[in-house]
C-alpha cells in the first residue's frame, strides 16, 4: 500500500519567516504521531522553500515541494523556475495544472504535459492536478473532463515511470477555496474515474497516488482520506495554520 500523501499548497501566502513559523510548528505537532502510513508535504511559496527546507530538514516523513516550474533547463524566462532550482531549494516534489494555473493564468493541455514529462525526466516526483468546473458538472462531462486532462497531461511520460514519482490530484474547481467540498460520494465517483484511467494509460496506473483536494478541513478529513481510491489530500486553506493541517495529518 502507498503511504497516504497529505499535502499543503501554501500558493502566495507567507513570508520567510511567517513559513518557516508555521513548517516548525506543524513539524512539532506532528512528528511524534506521524503514522508510518502517512507522508507530509509543504509547498510554499518558492521565495520561502530554502527557510521552510532548513526546518524540515532530518525530519523524517516531511517533504518540500514547489508549486510550479517551467520545463526547460534554463534561460530567458523572466520570472520563472526550473526543476534543477526546486531541487537545488530542497524539493522532492512539484505542483503541475493546478485549477489556477489552468484557469487565472491560463495554462493549457499541452503545456502541463510539457511540464509533466520534464519534471518526471529532471528527478521530481510530479502531482498533476485536475478537475471540472461547476458548469461541465452540470452538463455531466465529469468523465469526460478528467479523462482528457489525464490523456493530455500524462501524453509525454516514458511508460518506465516509477509509481512513486506520479500522482494525481483530483481537485473540482468549485471545491477549491470556497467552503464547498465534493461528497463523499462524488469524491468516490471520480476517484474511481480516475483510477480506471489511469489503468488504461500506464501499466502502473494501479499504483499511482490519487489525491483529493477542495476545501479539506480537519472535520470533513478523516470520511475522505478513508475511500477506496484516495491517497491523500492537497489542502489550501486550512493548510496555513499549523493546528488545522497538524489535525489534517493526524485526522
Ligand atoms: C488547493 O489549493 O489545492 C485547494 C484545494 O484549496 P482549498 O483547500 O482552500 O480549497
Amino acid at each position: 500500500m502507498p503511504k497516504k500523501l497529505m499535502a499543503a499548497n501554501w500558493k502566495m501566502f507567507k513570508t520567510w519567516e511567517e513559513a518557516r513559523q508555521t513548517a516548525r510548528e506543524l513539524v512539532v505537532a506532528v512528528r511524534n504521531d506521524l503514522p508510518d502510513d502517512r507522508e507530509v508535504l509543504l509547498c510554499p511559496p518558492f521565495t520561502a522553500l530554502r527557510g521552510v527546507s532548513e526546518m524540515l530538514m532530518q525530519q523524517e516523513g516531511f517533504y518540500l515541494g514547489g508549486q510550479d516550474f517551467y520545463p526547460a533547463e534554463q534561460g530567458a524566462f523572466t520570472g520563472e523556475i526550473n526543476p534543477d532550482q526546486l531541487l537545488d531549494a530542497g524539493c522532492s516534489y512539484a505542483l503541475v495544472g493546478h485549477s489556477e494555473r489552468r484557469h487565472v493564468l491560463g495554462e493549457k493541455d499541452d503545456f502541463l504535459a510539457s511540464k509533466v514529462a520534464f519534471g518526471l525526466q529532471k528527478g521530481l516526483k510530479v502531482i498533476l492536478c485536475i478537475g471540472e468546473t461547476l458548469q461541465e458538472r452540470k452538463h455531466g462531462q465529469v468523465q469526460e473532463v478528467l479523462h482528457a486532462q489525464l490523456e493530455h497531461g500524462l501524453k509525454h511520460i516514458s511508460t518506465g515511470i516509477s509509481a512513486e514519482h506520479l500522482a494525481v490530484a483530483y481537485e473540482p474547481v468549485w471545491a477549491i477555496g470556497t467552503g464547498e467540498t465534493a461528497g463523499p460520494p462524488e469524491i468516490q465517483e471520480a476517484h474511481d474515474l480516475v483510477r480506471e484511467k489511469l489503468k488504461g494509460i500506464l501499466k502502473q496506473g494501479e499504483a499511482i497516488r490519487i489525491l483529493y483536494g477542495g476545501s479539506v478541513k480537519p472535520e470533513n478529513t478523516a470520511s475522505i482520506i478513508s475511500l477506496d481510491n484516495v491517497e491523500g489530500v492537497l489542502v489550501g486553506g486550512a493548510s496555513l495554520n499549523a493546528d488545522k493541517f497538524s489535525q489534517i495529518v493526524l485526522a
